[in-house]
């Protein structure tokens, strides 16, 4: 291989493996970021990559068995509005709001969970800034899922015991049945 190739391969992003329900890797909660640097920011590409291929509007870093707190999200139709929290903190919420939500970690159930319709975070971007932004419906919505994720709590924990031992039942099939096919 050449210079140029392997430099060519650096720049190729890498797409993570998604930690699925009910692996209990999802229920460790993510310690703070003490430094915003080149390998947070490395890690922050590939959440971003792994998020766009699966396809999702957001993903958590421990989603990807990194227990940072760390999240990215793109809510646009056009997937152009790309967001970093690095250390998200609610500051207020208000409002509710119901939806179907869906998560990469448990793929295919989609049930309803009620959130914030509104909410203002504070954060660290990209480059170590602090930001204040208020965000309202489906961005509201996706940024309390991942930070549910950064605490070690999935959507399905808002579902009845019954309901959520129903999903983990079929998703556990689904595994067995995929493993027999290879
Ligand atoms: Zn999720």
């Amino acid at each position: 291989m050449t210079q140029s190739q392997l430099r060519g391969l650096c720049l190729i992003m890498t797409i993570l493996k998604i930690l699925e329900f009910p692996d209990p890797r999802l229920r460790t909660k993510a310690a703070p970021v003490e430094q915003v640097d080149d390998a947070l920011r490395t890690l922050i590409d590939d959440l971003f990559e792994t998020m766009y291929d699966a396809p999702g509007i957001g993903l958590a870093a421990t989603q990807v068995d990194v227990h940072k707190r760390l999240l990215v999200a793109d809510v646009s139709i056009d997937k152009t509005e790309p967001l970093a929290l690095i250390n998200p903190q609610i500051l207020t919420k208000d409002g509710v709001t119901v939806s179907d939500e869906g998560c990469l970690s448990v793929p295919g159930y989609y049930e309803e969970v009620e959130r914030a319709n509104h909410i203002v975070v504070r954060y660290l971007d990209r480059d170590g800034e602090t930001v204040e932004m208020e965000a309202e419906g489906l961005l509201a919505i996706c940024i309390q899922h991942e930070i549910d994720h950064l605490d070690g709590k999935l959507f399905v924990d808002y579902l009845s015991e019954a309901k959520r031992q129903r999903i983990r039942k079929k998703l556990d099939k689904e595994r067995r049945q995929q493993a027999v096919a290879i």
